[in-house]
């Protein structure tokens, strides 16, 4: 998955309130094939129990889990998204 995709699919679990916490550090993340659990590890760095993670190391859930944390990364995530979705309707209208 491209990194641009997987922000946006962070960014939309976020918006829809998928992410609920259940301890300190830890995270239900409800995804589009399955829950998945996302936890803290000591050293601040954070995991998940998705496929996706363990082959590839990062994955939508744990990057919606940092929006979450930070609202300026999740406003500068926003004005990419919209900026992006801009560029689309703009190309669609001159086709
Ligand atoms: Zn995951």
């Amino acid at each position: 998955m491209p990194i641009d995709r997987m922000i946006e699919k962070a960014y939309e679990l976020v918006q829809k309130k998928r992410i609920e916490r259940v301890g300190d550090g830890v995270y239900n993340v409800v995804g589009e094939h399955g829950t998945y659990l996302v936890a803290q590890r000591i050293d601040g760095t954070f995991s998940c129990t998705c496929p996706g993670f363990v082959k590839r190391g990062r994955c939508s859930h744990l990057l919606a889990v940092l929006l979450l944390h930070d609202p300026l990364l999740l406003r500068s995530v926003e004005r990419q998204i919209s900026k992006s979705l801009g560029n689309k309707k703009s190309k669609r209208r001159k086709a």
